[in-house]
């Protein structure tokens, strides 16, 4: 019988950091419908083959064992499935899961709740776990390893430690950056799984399937259109979705077809390859104001008023891996294959068409 007790002291775990460029906000999903839309079950998740048969193996030794999944760490770009893999394994499990945020844990103390509380064989799964301070890591590390809590009480002479014994529990982190997690807490993980971008065809399968959850009638091609326009990521998909469908109801008859897919894409501002305003104004600043590059992130983020978190975590990857930027030790450099999308002749930037790629 699965249990599912989904509860977290102080947990503060919203989905304002994870949300925040237009294209995100845009047809932003409510909590009932993003609850509608997430797999439950691993069998339900489409794409992500490998990693999906690596945990599921994992799921079975551990069942047929009767021992707790080992640790799991999962990074790889927001919106691509981490914390839907976090959710399933505990149902797959038939464990209870507890939910933390590493932006939330700034002291040991944070994390003792979580630790105490974890029953026998139990999830906790922490988010951006890299945003956990170091000595909330370091305080970590016994716990992963021996099931294990050293609490200091007091101060000065008075001072005197007590070690707790803790239920084994699997410890699942995310995080959209990998190099910010040290060594020795990366090291403590079993299974370290990267996630990668969608295929287009992964992405209009998940389109469809969020249309019927939904009770939306949507045509194949619209299903395709919305797909390849929603920068390879399943949420920015549902979102999409969420919009074209606004879209449909108030302007046509409510069925999503092609035409209705485009129109509302191209009204909300997202080009053919899935790019909002404020991605392709991160384009044009690199190439007007700092002639294409090479820039740091940081420098491009304060000329348009935005955290430069939100364009490392959020917008560069997929321009990354379009191949619209390349990252050097220098800074961030538009390619000319950007150039060209931005609409100009990447001969006019030789800068740019040097730097590769169009
Ligand atoms: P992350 O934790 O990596 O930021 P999420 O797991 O929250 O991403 O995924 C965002 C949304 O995208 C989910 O609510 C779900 O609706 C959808 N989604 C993610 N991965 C898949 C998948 N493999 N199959 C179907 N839908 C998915």
């Amino acid at each position: 019988m699965a249990r599912e007790a989904i509860f977290g002291p102080n947990d503060s775990r919203t989905n304002e950091s994870r949300e925040s460029t237009a294209a995100n906000k845009l047809g932003l999903l409510t909590p009932d419908e993003e609850r509608v839309l997430r797999p439950q079950r691993m069998f339900e998740m489409v794409g992500q083959r490998d990693v999906y048969e690596r945990i599921e193996v994992a799921i079975e030794a551990s069942r047929k064992r009767g021992e707790p999944l080992g640790h799991v760490l999962f990074d790889g770009p927001p919106g691509l499935g981490k914390t839907t893999f976090a959710l399933c394994i505990p149902r797959e499990l038939g464990v209870s899961v507890q939910i933390g945020n590493g932006a939330t844990l700034r002291a040991p103390k944070d994390l003792v709740p979580y630790l105490t509380n974890a029953e026998e064989g139990s999830v906790l799964f922490i988010d951006e776990i890299h945003r956990m301070h170091k000595s909330v890591e370091e305080f970590l590390y016994p716990a992963m390893e021996d099931f294990r809590i050293d609490l200091t009480l007091g101060e000065g002479v008075n001072a005197r430690t007590l070690n707790i014994q803790l239920k084994p529990f699997t410890l699942i982190g995310a995080t959209t950056r990998t190099g910010l997690i040290s060594a020795p807490l990366r090291d403590r993980f079993q299974m370290r799984e990267h996630l990668d971008f969608y295929t287009v065809d992964e992405l209009s399968t998940i389109v469809r399937r969020s249309a019927g959850k939904l009770g939306a009638e949507i045509i194949d091609d619209a299903a395709d259109e919305i797909a390849s326009r929603s920068r390879s990521t399943p949420r920015l998909a549902n979102n999409r979705l969420r919009w074209v469908r606004d879209y449909s109801d108030a302007r046509a008859d409510g069925r999503i077809t092609l035409e209705v897919a485009q129109k509302a894409l191209d009204m909300a501002g997202i080009d053919v390859i899935g790019l909002d305003a404020q991605d392709r104004k991160y384009l044009d600043t690199i190439l007007r104001v700092f002639q294409g590059g090479p820039v740091g992130v940081e420098a491009v983020a304060h000329t348009m008023n935005v955290a430069p978190d939100t364009f490392i975590d959020e917008v560069e990857p997929f321009l990354l891996r379009s191949e619209l930027i390349v990252r050097t030790p220098r800074g961030r450099i538009l390619t000319g294959k950007g150039v060209r999308h931005l609409g100009y002749d990447p001969v006019q930037f030789p800068q740019c068409s040097q730097n590769h790629l169009f």
